[in-house]
């Protein structure tokens, strides 16, 4: 008979097997990224390239073995059907695919299309999508590069990893079924291939520090939105996208005010406002603001009793994220010129990247910056989430 003390310790030693089973699992996705789009004909190169189509019955893999290698891929419509085109040249005769997409693998585990390197495998769909796949840890690495310099503090760069990991493993769960389930840009997150080895040293250390570690509501993973400067104040998800009322709170930001470009003005010519909305411009005004006082309407009056209007965030996507840098702006139309002056940058909603950088300089720990920008979410092991 075994003891009631060894059974309960088999019962914990179970339990917390499975647990790291499931924590494994997750940590082991595959995350399929869109890097950029590309025209046809592709020009691809590398060593050791196999192509894949995906349809199993439409599937005549393509080998081609030899390290300097080049072939072209072209796709266009062939009596109302999308025909794949594979051709190298004399020795390798042309061949024809009816799919959605192909994958591309490599020996060398990376190629280079039309002069893009990436790393294999691709995938790329008839819009020329880039697609790569890669195991989670790898695209957060990637995401780390691209989203926050590695010279700051490691708890801000910690409470980012934590971030992009729930923001991450959310969105492939809904997204599951998609060829690509992440924009490698600001529509989703950034994400960066080339890493110098003293960047990547602190990548993998923010990411080991917080292994498994996700931010959760009622035991589900939220989608933890994170920016660069919130400027002053964060915002609501559902305040700039609409949908259902989130899990994720605005609060009050101090931290960020620190930062010495959080100012800026963007300046547009009434000629090139016109081209943008396709209508003349009479005046300019902000119809309301939201609680944190971004723009969330502005009302392009374009004649006596027209006016269009535009929510705060499409105007963002019109003139360019980067260019008019939030939606936390005022505006003035002066003869041929149109001025917006605002502070911040990003949407506003959830960690505000400048904020927790001040937090982690002061000695604020990944708990505490997560909890001011977080503030109703729970930090959990993975393996205690409920919609993974
Ligand atoms: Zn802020």
């Amino acid at each position: 008979m075994i003891a009631r003390g060894t059974l309960l310790a088999l019962i914990f030693l179970a339990l917390t097997l499975l647990q790291s089973t499931g924590q494994a699992q997750a940590l082991q996705k595959t995350v399929r990224v869109k890097l950029t789009t590309l025209n046809f004909p592709l020009q691809i190169s590398g060593g050791g390239i196999s192509i894949r189509g995906i349809k199993k019955t439409d599937i005549k893999n393509i080998s081609i073995p030899r390290v300097d290698e080049s072939f072209r891929v072209d796709n266009h419509k062939v009596g109302g059907k999308n025909i794949w085109f594979i051709n190298k040249g004399d020795s390798f005769p042309l061949k024809r695919l009816s799919e959605k997409y192909i994958e591309i693998d490599s020996s060398s585990s990376q190629v280079e299309i039309s002069g893009y390197k990436v790393s294999t495998p691709v995938l790329i769909t008839q819009a020329g999508e880039i697609i790569a796949a890669m195991p989670l840890n790898n695209y957060l690495e990637g995401v780390l590069a691209g989203e926050m310099p590695a010279s700051w503090p490691i708890e801000a760069l910690k409470a980012q990893a934590v971030a992009a990991r729930s923001y991450t493993l959310f969105q492939i769960n809904q997204r599951k079924n998609n060829i690509f389930q992440l924009e490698g840009s600001v529509l989703d997150q950034v994400y960066s291939s080339s890493i110098s080895p003293d960047q990547l040293s602190v990548i993998k250390q923010a990411l080991a520090e917080t292994e498994g570690m996700v931010l959760t509501h009622q035991n589900k993973i939220i989608k933890a939105y994170y920016h660069s400067d919130c400027g002053g104040r964060t915002e609501d998800p559902e305040r700039i996208w609409g949908g259902a009322r989130s899990n994720i709170n605005s609060v009050e930001d101090r931290y960020c005010a620190f930062n010495p470009h959080s100012q800026w003005i963007f300046e547009i010519s009434l000629e090139e406002m016109r081209k943008k909305i396709e209508s003349p411009i009479k005046s300019i005004r902000i119809v309301n603001t939201t609680p944190s006082g971004r723009a969330a309407l502005i009302a392009f009056n374009v004649s006596d009793d027209k006016n269009i209007l535009i929510s705060g965030n499409e105007l963002r996507k019109i003139l360019g994220f980067q260019k008019l840098r939030s939606t936390l702006f005022s505006v003035r139309l002066d003869r041929d010129r149109i001025t917006f002056a605002g502070r911040g940058f990003g949407h506003g909603s959830g960690l505000c990247q400048y904020g927790a950088r001040y937090m982690a300089q002061k000695g604020a720990k990944v708990q505490e910056i997560l909890k001011h920008y977080y503030p109703t979410a729970r930090l959990l092991e993975v393996s205690h989430v409920a919609n993974l």
